[in-house]
């Protein structure tokens, strides 16, 4: 048998997550974001359990290409455009929409030859300083926009740093309606954040990521957890070993935890090699046979070590839950210092996956 530990994805609760999203924003279209594997999902086993969305929104070009190979027909978008003008011949041939945030972008469309003119999103800078034209220019650009013939349908696009600040947020997408009301074209501001906290803003097209997965966009399960979002990943594994330790024994590297008393403790196959938290502390849950538990001691490459003291049934072989359904990967991310964000984009490709 092959090492214990995989990650369980429940395609169901992703089809729940994308109806839910569905129901909050009834009139936007849906571009669900995939990128970073479908946020360490597995985008080739994933893809088609959101079929029902309007679009797919995600960076690297091949895995926009195996949508296609895949006959997915409706809309792809690139959220960082292209990276060279390389690039262009293959975002002609998929029929791609892509991205504009920069000025050199825009005259390389200028320069190429397209087989019918492109779609772009362009893009506005909302203060992250991050990608994006500044607001003030966005008239001129777009009269520039409309003068090349190679661009199609234009789609006024941000991104927001303050989702949870509805007067920022209000302010903001203000500016951005005035403009687009006087362009007329379409727009698309929120990802998951705004979408549960400003669901009265009028998007076109809305870019849920972290939401469809289950998981928080503040990094706090609480804020999420009276939606019905479902996670959708569990991070599962076994106890390989059983170790039997006395009173001022210590555990794992640095002798992080030592024991006041005898103690009866099991080692499970996952370590950070895997993806899970090298800084998740002592103490940290977990789930062994149906009881929460918790770690001991400081999370090896490959290894962990659990406590057994109320797991008396415990043996080689008995299933731990690392995060899930019962534990929460926003808790986990918390007490180690990060979000589940980067928790589930650094699953590592050792990890298999298991569709549900
Ligand atoms: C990643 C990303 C999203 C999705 O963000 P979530 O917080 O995961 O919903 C939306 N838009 C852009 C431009 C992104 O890069």
């Amino acid at each position: 048998m092959a090492r214990p530990i995989i990650s369980v994805i429940d395609t169901s609760a992703l089809k729940n997550n994308l109806k839910i999203i569905r129901n909050i924003v009834p009139k936007s279209h849906i571009w669900s974001v995939i990128k970073a594997n479908a946020y360490g999902h597995g985008i080739h086993k994933i893809w088609k359990s959101l079929s029902q969305t309007d679009g797919f929104a995600l960076l690297e070009i091949s895995d926009a290409i195996f949508l296609r190979k895949k006959n997915f027909k409706k809309p792809i978008l690139l959220l960082e455009g292209f990276f060279h003008s390389d690039e262009l011949k293959i975002i002609d041939k998929y029929r791609l929409t892509i991205v504009v945030h920069s000025e050199w972008q825009i005259e390389t469309i200028a320069k190429t030859n397209f087989s019918s003119p492109l779609n772009i999103y362009l893009k506005i800078n909302n203060g992250m300083n991050r990608l994006g034209f500044n607001i003030k220019h966005i008239y001129k650009i777009f009269e520039r926009l409309r003068q090349i013939k190679n661009i199609g349908m234009i789609t006024l696009m941000s991104h927001f740093y303050f989702a949870k600040n509805k007067k920022k947020f209000a302010l903001y997408s203000k500016n951005i309606f005035r403009i687009k009301k006087k362009i007329g074209c379409q727009c698309s501001l929120s990802s998951s954040g705004s979408i549960l906290w400003n669901p009265n803003i009028k998007c076109d097209w809305v870019r849920p990521g972290i939401i469809l997965y289950g998981v928080s966009p503040t990094g706090q399960w609480k804020d999420i957890a009276y939606t019905n979002l479902l996670p959708v990943m569990t991070l599962k594994s076994k106890i390989i070993s059983i170790q039997n330790i006395e009173s001022g024994d210590s555990i794992g590297y640095g002798a992080k935890y030592i024991s006041k008393i005898k103690k009866r403790i099991g080692i499970v196959a996952c370590g950070y090699a895997d993806g899970y938290p090298r800084h998740a502390p002592n103490g940290t849950p977990v789930i062994v046979d149906d009881v929460y538990t918790n770690t001991l001691g400081a999370i090896s490459m490959d290894m962990m070590m659990v406590d057994l003291t109320f797991c008396p049934k415990a043996k080689i072989g008995s299933n731990v839950e690392l995060w899930g359904k019962n534990i929460k990967i926003d808790d986990i991310a918390n007490i180690s210092g990060t979000i589940g964000y980067e928790l589930l984009s650094k699953i590592m490709p050792r990890v298999q996956i298991r569709i549900k």
